[in-house]
């Protein structure tokens, strides 16, 4: 018998079950996938780290998550700094003054704070209640026309106005000449992938692979004392009050024989007739040389059974029925929920790092 089967050996799973072994406790940790680091998994192709589930470019403003990821992996440089495709137009991402420049042909803030005044003032938004009216208010029209409502369309599958402020909110928008992504303290890629960061985590746990949960438990009713569930936390309770909605991303990842594609990381497609929304080079994560390259373009659909779930639609309707399998949870005190999926919450790795440690914290008391 286990002290904890940990359902998922993804970032969370993994975080807790390192946190647990390391306090003596016995582990199982099951995933239904044949690999071990959900979707933050990296696969080494052409000597370049593919980020196989979409790219994870690690970042925080929480020291004691960075020191903490800092144990297991050492992180390059890396600063993300996406380029943005618009028919033949090309722009700077995050929205900062070298996008504004760009599109207006202009230098200084007060000119751009101008503008976007000029082009919402007869909108009359007050507080933003969806998505379209927050990225109005941030940048105007022409900054949400081309760079934000084709590429959010496309990702959520939804009309703006129908999507939750906060998604845009992700984004930094500057008047200063800075195309970082993020606004954090800390960020880099680990060298060597992700991948290696969950081995080191999961080396004090038992591990089985190709497990599904409710087939293991139907045979093995008495396997653990207590469950950490980082799956869907509506297939748990067999979506007896509905399902809840996701996003799910296909990727079509090919090697080149060429040795740099499109000189950077990341380049959004924002107009609505791409069909894809971004293209990855993977090797320029870590500032590669090899003489190939490898390329995944991502394509986003809406979740259904035997798709991968990767994005919780954290909308009105959703969270409402969250809140009633988060309430029926109430009545599993020897389950604890974790991750994007247990939570359904538009979680980030920092993020995920600190409710496992805090998970894993409340255990020990
Ligand atoms: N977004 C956008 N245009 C872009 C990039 C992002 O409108 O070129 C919006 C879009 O709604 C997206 C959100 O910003 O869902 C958050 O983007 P982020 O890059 O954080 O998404 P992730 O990398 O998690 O998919």
């Amino acid at each position: 018998m286990y002290d904890y089967l940990i359902v998922g050996a993804g970032l969370f799973g993994a975080v807790f079950a390192h946190e647990m072994a390391a306090r003596g406790k016995r582990c199982l940790v099951i995933d239904r996938r044949n690999h071990i680091a959900g979707n933050i998994y990296t696969k080494e192709v052409e000597g370049i780290q593919v980020h196989e589930y979409g790219a994870h470019i690690f970042h925080t403003s929480d020291r004691e998550v960075w020191e903490y990821v800092n144990r297991f992996a050492e992180f390059n440089n890396y600063v993300n700094s996406p380029v943005a495709v618009y028919g033949d137009e090309l722009y700077n991402l995050p929205f900062n003054m070298n996008t504004f420049s760009k599109m207006w042909g202009i230098r200084t803030p007060a000119e751009a704070q101008r503008i976007i005044a000029e082009q919402i003032a007869d909108l009359g938004i007050g507080e933003p209640r969806n998505l379209e009216e927050q990225a109005l208010k941030l940048v105007g029209r022409d900054v949400y026309e081309k760079l934000i409502k084709g590429y959010t369309e496309k990702q959520w599958g939804r009309p703006c106005h129908e999507l939750p402020a906060f998604i845009i909110k992700r984004l930094p928008l500057r008047f200063r000449y800075d195309n970082n992504y993020f606004n954090d303290r800390y960020q880099g890629i680990p060298m060597g992938g992700y991948t290696a960061i969950a081995e080191k985590l999961l080396a004090g746990a038992d591990v089985r692979l190709g497990v599904d949960y409710a087939e293991l438990i139907a045979k093995e009713p008495e396997i653990a004392k207590k469950t950490v569930y980082t799956g869907q936390i509506d297939e748990f309770f067999g979506y007896c009050f509905g399902a809840l909605e996701y996003r799910s991303v296909r990727f079509e990842t090919e090697a080149l024989d060429c040795e740099n594609y499109q000189g950077n990381a990341v380049v959004n497609y924002t107009a609505a007739d791409v069909p894809y929304t971004r293209i990855i080079e993977h090797k320029h994560f870590e500032f590669g040389t090899q003489p190939k390259t490898v390329i995944s373009r991502e394509y986003s659909a809406e979740w259904s059974v035997g798709a991968e779930p990767y994005y919780p639609v954290n909308n009105e309707k959703n969270n409402a029925l969250y809140e009633r399998y988060r309430e029926r949870a109430k009545t599993r005190p020897d389950v604890i929920f974790g991750g994007r999926l247990g939570l359904y919450r538009y979680f980030d790795m920092d993020k995920v790092i600190r409710a496992a440690l805090d998970a894993a914290g409340a255990e020990i008391g």
